[in-house]
C-alpha cells in the first residue's frame, strides 16, 4: 500500500498511520491488483491500496470464527477495557483522523474532527454496556423446573459501510458487536477506506486480540459482499448504505436466514406548521439539510411549510442558504465541501430539471460552482409539488424543496406517503399537535423542533424500507446478541 504526499502533508504524525501498511488485521492480500483513492475536492490521488477479493474475505471469515471464541470468552470487563482503550487512542488521534476523512470525503475539517468524536462516542458508549448484558429468569409453572433466558454473542459479524460517514459508520456498526463479543469483517466503501484503515490501526494498538478485527480493502463490493452473505461461519450482516444494495443482501441472506441488520436509504419530510418558532426552524432546516452537504441518509429532503407562514420561511431560509460557502474541506469558513463524485451531482441537476420543467422556482444556488467539478451551490426550490422527482427521491446533496401546505392532516399523510421511514422533522408548538404530528409520523426517528437527533445514546433506525434494526443506545448491542432459553427440570 502505498499513501501519498497528498494525504500525509495533512497529518501531524504520519508514521503512526504507516502502520496502515503493515496491520495484522488488514487481510492478506493474495493478489496483486490494487485501486486508487482520491480527494474529491482536489481529484489528488491519495493512496494506492491492495484490492482484496473473495479469496481474502474467505482467510479473514476464517481468521475470525477462531478468533471469536476466545474474544466471547474473554470477561465483559475484559473486552470493554480493549474498548475504552480504543476509544481513549480515537480521541488523542482526531485530528489526524479528521484530516484523513476530509482528504477522502471531503467534507470541511471541522465536520470531520466532529464525526471522529461522533465515533469515539460510540466506542465510549459501548466499553460501558458491554459490562450490562443481562438475562432474566422466569417464574416457571410447575415447581420442578426452573426456567432462564441468557444472551450470547451471535458470531462473527460482516459489515459494510458506506462513503457518507467513514468513520462513526464503522464505529456505530462495530463496537456493540465487539461488546457482545462477536468478531467483525469489515469491508469499507471503496471511495472512503483510509480512515477505517486508520481506526483499525489504531485498534491494534488497543490491543485487540488477533483475529477479532478484519479489514478488506476492496473494490469489488458485490463479491466481497456476496462471500459475507453466504458463508456460513458468518451469522450477521451488518449493513449501512442504499436500500437498493440494502434489499440485494437481504436476499442473499435468505437462504441461511442469515440475521440482517440494515441501515438504509431516508426521504425525511422536515414538516414547519403555522405555531412554529420561524427562527428555530430555519436554523434547524440548515442543519438538518445542510450537514455534511446533504449526503446524509437523515438529510430533510422534503421541506413542508404551512401557508401562514411559507412566504417568511422560504425567504428568510434562501437567504441563509445563500451565505453558505462551498470548497476546499481543508480550507477555513467552508460550511460544504464538494459532492462525492459525478453521478450526485447528475443526480441533483437532474431533480432541478424536473422541477423547474413541472413549475418550480430557484430560489438560490441551482447550478455548479466550476463547470467540470463536483462542488455544486445549495440551492432551495419554492413552488414544489409532491408530484416532482425532489419530493419522491432521496437527493443526498445540498437541494432543499419547499411544499407548501394548508392542511395539518393532509401533511403527516403526504409525509408518510413513502417507501421510506427513516428520519422525520417538525416544528410546532402546540402540545396537542406535538404529540399528534410524532405519534403518526411512519418513522424510526422524529426530530421535534431539532434539526439534529442523532446521539450514540438514542436508538437510531428506520421503519419500512429504511431499515431493520436499531443503533446506538442498549438496544444497539441486543442486535448482536442471541437469546437462549434454559429449562432446568427435574429439580
Ligand atoms: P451503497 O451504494 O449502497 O454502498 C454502501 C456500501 O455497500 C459500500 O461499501 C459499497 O461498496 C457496498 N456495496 C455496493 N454494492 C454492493 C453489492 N452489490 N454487494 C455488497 N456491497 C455492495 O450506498 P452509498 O451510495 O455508498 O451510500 C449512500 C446511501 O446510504 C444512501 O441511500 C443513504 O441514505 C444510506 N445511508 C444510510 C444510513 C443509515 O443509517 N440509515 C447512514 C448512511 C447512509 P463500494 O463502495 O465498493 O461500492
Amino acid at each position: 500500500m502505498t499513501l501519498t504526499p497528498a494525504l500525509t502533508r495533512h497529518l501531524s504524525n504520519p508514521d503512526l498511520f504507516g502502520d496502515l501498511t503493515s496491520m495484522r488485521s488488514l487481510a492478506k492480500p493474495l493478489g496483486k491488483e490494487t485501486f486508487q483513492v482520491f480527494n474529491p475536492s482536489t481529484g489528488e490521488l491519495l493512496a494506492e491500496l491492495p484490492d482484496m477479493g473473495v479469496a481474502e474475505t474467505k482467510e479473514a471469515i476464517d481468521k475470525a470464527y477462531v478468533a471469536q471464541a476466545e474474544w466471547a470468552a474473554m470477561t465483559a470487563r475484559a473486552r470493554s477495557d480493549v474498548l475504552w482503550r480504543w476509544h481513549q487512542l480515537i480521541v488523542d488521534h482526531t485530528d489526524d483522523l479528521g484530516a484523513i476523512l476530509t482528504a477522502e470525503m471531503g467534507k470541511p475539517l471541522a465536520e470531520a474532527k466532529s464525526e471522529v468524536s461522533h465515533a469515539a462516542a460510540y466506542l465510549q458508549w459501548y466499553a460501558e454496556e458491554a459490562n450490562r448484558i443481562y438475562g432474566e429468569t422466569i417464574s416457571a409453572p410447575s415447581t420442578d423446573r426452573r426456567m432462564l433466558v441468557i444472551k450470547q454473542p451471535i458470531g462473527v459479524v460482516g459489515t459494510i459501510t458506506p462513503w457518507n460517514f467513514p468513520a462513526s459508520m464503522v464505529a456505530r456498526k462495530i463496537s456493540p458487536a465487539l461488546a457482545a463479543g462477536c468478531a467483525i469483517v469489515l469491508k469499507p466503501a471503496e471511495q472512503t477506506p483510509l480512515v477505517a484503515g486508520a481506526m483499525f490501526a489504531l485498534a491494534e494498538k488497543a490491543g485487540f486480540p488477533d483475529g477479532v478485527l478484519n479489514l478488506i480493502y476492496s473494490a469489488e463490493g458485490d463479491a466481497v459482499g456476496h462471500e459475507l452473505c453466504t458463508n456460513a461461519k458468518v451469522r450477521k450482516i451488518s449493513f449501512t448504505g442504499s436500500t437498493e444494495v440494502g434489499r440485494l443482501l437481504m436476499r442473499q441472506c435468505a437462504d441461511q436466514i442469515k440475521k440482517v441488520s440494515l441501515e438504509l436509504g431516508g426521504n425525511a419530510p422536515f414538516i414547519v406548521f403555522d405555531d412554529a418558532d420561524i427562527d428555530a426552524a430555519v436554523d434547524g432546516a440548515i442543519q438538518a439539510k445542510f450537514r455534511n452537504g446533504g449526503q446524509t441518509c437523515v438529510s430533510a429532503n422534503r421541506l413542508y411549510v404551512q401557508a401562514g407562514v411559507h412566504d417568511e420561511f422560504a425567504e428568510r431560509f434562501a437567504a441563509r442558504v445563500a451565505t453558505l460557502s462551498v470548497g476546499d474541506g481543508f480550507a477555513p469558513d467552508v460550511a460544504i465541501g464538494p459532492l462525492i463524485d459525478t453521478r450526485a451531482r447528475a443526480k441533483i441537476e437532474a431533480h432541478i430539471a424536473d422541477a423547474l420543467e413541472k413549475g418550480g422556482t430557484i430560489r438560490c444556488g441551482g447550478k455548479r460552482i466550476t463547470s467540470d467539478g463536483t462542488f455544486f451551490q445549495p440551492t432551495v426550490l419554492t413552488d414544489i409539488s409532491s408530484a416532482m422527482r425532489v419530493a419522491q427521491e432521496e437527493t443526498f446533496g445540498p437541494l432543499a424543496p419547499i411544499i407548501r401546505f394548508e392542511d395539518a392532516d393532509q401533511v403527516v399523510r403526504e409525509a408518510n406517503d413513502t417507501i421510506y421511514g427513516l428520519a422525520a422533522y417538525f416544528y410546532a408548538s402546540n402540545l396537542k399537535r406535538v404529540w399528534r404530528v410524532a405519534e403518526a409520523l411512519e418513522y424510526g426517528m422524529v426530530g421535534i423542533n431539532t434539526g439534529r437527533m442523532s446521539s450514540e445514546a438514542a436508538p437510531f433506525g428506520g421503519m419500512k424500507q429504511s431499515g431493520i434494526g436499531r443503533e446506538g443506545s442498549r438496544h444497539g448491542l441486543e442486535d448482536y446478541l442471541e437469546m437462549k432459553y434454559l429449562c432446568m427440570g427435574g429439580i
